[in-house]
C-alpha cells in the first residue's frame, strides 16, 4: 500500500494498514510528516515511533502507474513506488456550487458572522463549510474537525432561536495511531515562545503568546492538553516554569476549573 499525504489521516491509515500485516509505504511532500498539522517538535518526535512503514519524505506524487487496476504510484521524478492499493489524504474542498458566490461571498467556505449567520438573514453555516473568525485563532478560518462541527451545531441553533452567544470554543482535535494518542489545541504557532512539558508517560508542547496559553500539543498527554484548553478558554496568565513542571498541577496552580 502506498498512502500520499502528511497529515493524520495519512498517518492513521498507514498505521492500521501496517497493523493488519501490509506493506506501506508513506510518501511525503514535507521533509518531516505532520509538521503542518502538530508543529515540529511533535512531529519529530512522532516521527520516532513509526514502526514498521516504509517513509519517504520530499517526494511528491506525480500521477499512477497500471492499465487495468493501479501498480504504483509514480513520483515526479518518474520513479515508481510499488502498490496494490494507494491512499490519497491531501486536503478536503467544501462543495460550493449550489450556492451563488456573489450573494453568500463563498470562497474558500461559507462565511458566517460570529453567530455563524451568512450574509443571506436567516440562513446559517456550521461544520467543515464554515468560515468565521476563530477569537482563538486571530484570523478567518475553517475548522475540519469533529468538535468544531459539534459545538458550531449547538451555536447555530441557539442562534436560530435567538440566543446572542457567539461561537467560542477552543479548536481540538486528535489522532490515535502506531500506539500514540496525539491532540491538538488551539494555535500551533512556531513563532511563538514554546515550553516542553515532559512527565513520565506523556509529552505536551505549551505555545505561548504574551504569558497566555494560545496553543498546546500532547502526545499520550490528554490531561495536559484539557487543562491547556481550560487556561486558553480563561485567558490565564501562566509561569513558563510552572508550565514546563510535570510536578505542577496546572488546573490547581491557575485556579481554574471544567466547566
Ligand atoms: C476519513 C476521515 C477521518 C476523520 N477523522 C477525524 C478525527 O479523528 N477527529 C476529528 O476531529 N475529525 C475527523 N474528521 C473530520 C470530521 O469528520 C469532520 O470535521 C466532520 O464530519 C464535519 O462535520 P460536518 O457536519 O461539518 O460535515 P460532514 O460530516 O461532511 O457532513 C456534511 C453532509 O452534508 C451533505 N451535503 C453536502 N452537500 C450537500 C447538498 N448540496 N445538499 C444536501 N446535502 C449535502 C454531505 O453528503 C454530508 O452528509 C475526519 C474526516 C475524515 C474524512
Amino acid at each position: 500500500m502506498a498512502v500520499v499525504g502528511g497529515g493524520f489521516l495519512a498517518v492513521e491509515v498507514a498505521s492500521t494498514a501496517a497493523a493488519l500485516g501490509n506493506e506501506v509505504t508513506w510518501l511525503c511532500r514535507s521533509r518531516q510528516p505532520l509538521t503542518g498539522t502538530v508543529g515540529g517538535h511533535a512531529a519529530r518526535e512522532l516521527g520516532e515511533r513509526l514502526g514498521g512503514i516504509t517513509v519517504r519524505t520530499g517526494v511528491s506524487v506525480a500521477g499512477f502507474a497500471g492499465r487495468t487496476a493501479v501498480t504504483g504510484a509514480v513520483l515526479q521524478d518518474g520513479e515508481t513506488v510499488p502498490a496494490d492499493v494507494v491512499l490519497v489524504a491531501v486536503g478536503h474542498r467544501p462543495a460550493l456550487g449550489y450556492l451563488d458566490p456573489a450573494v453568500f461571498g463563498t470562497r474558500h467556505g461559507v462565511p458566517v458572522d460570529e453567530r455563524l449567520e451568512t450574509a443571506v438573514p436567516g440562513v446559517f453555516a456550521a461544520g467543515d463549510v464554515a468560515s468565521f473568525v476563530d477569537p482563538f485563532v486571530g484570523a478567518r478560518v475553517r475548522h475540519g474537525t469533529w468538535r468544531n462541527a459539534q459545538e458550531q451545531a449547538r451555536t447555530a441553533a441557539g442562534a436560530m432561536l435567538g440566543d446572542p452567544a457567539p461561537y467560542r470554543s477552543v479548536p481540538w482535535s486528535w489522532s490515535d495511531h502506531f500506539g500514540t494518542n496525539v491532540q491538538v489545541a488551539g494555535q500551533v504557532d512556531e513563532t511563538a515562545e514554546i515550553v516542553e512539558r515532559r512527565g513520565t508517560r506523556g509529552v505536551t508542547w505549551f505555545y505561548l503568546d504574551g504569558g497566555r496559553v494560545v496553543g498546546a500539543v500532547g502526545i499520550d498527554a490528554g490531561r495536559d492538553v484539557r487543562a491547556a484548553m481550560l487556561l486558553m478558554e480563561g485567558g490565564v496568565p501562566v509561569d513558563p516554569a510552572a508550565v514546563a513542571d510535570p510536578a505542577v498541577d496546572l488546573r490547581a496552580t491557575t485556579g481554574v476549573t471544567p466547566a
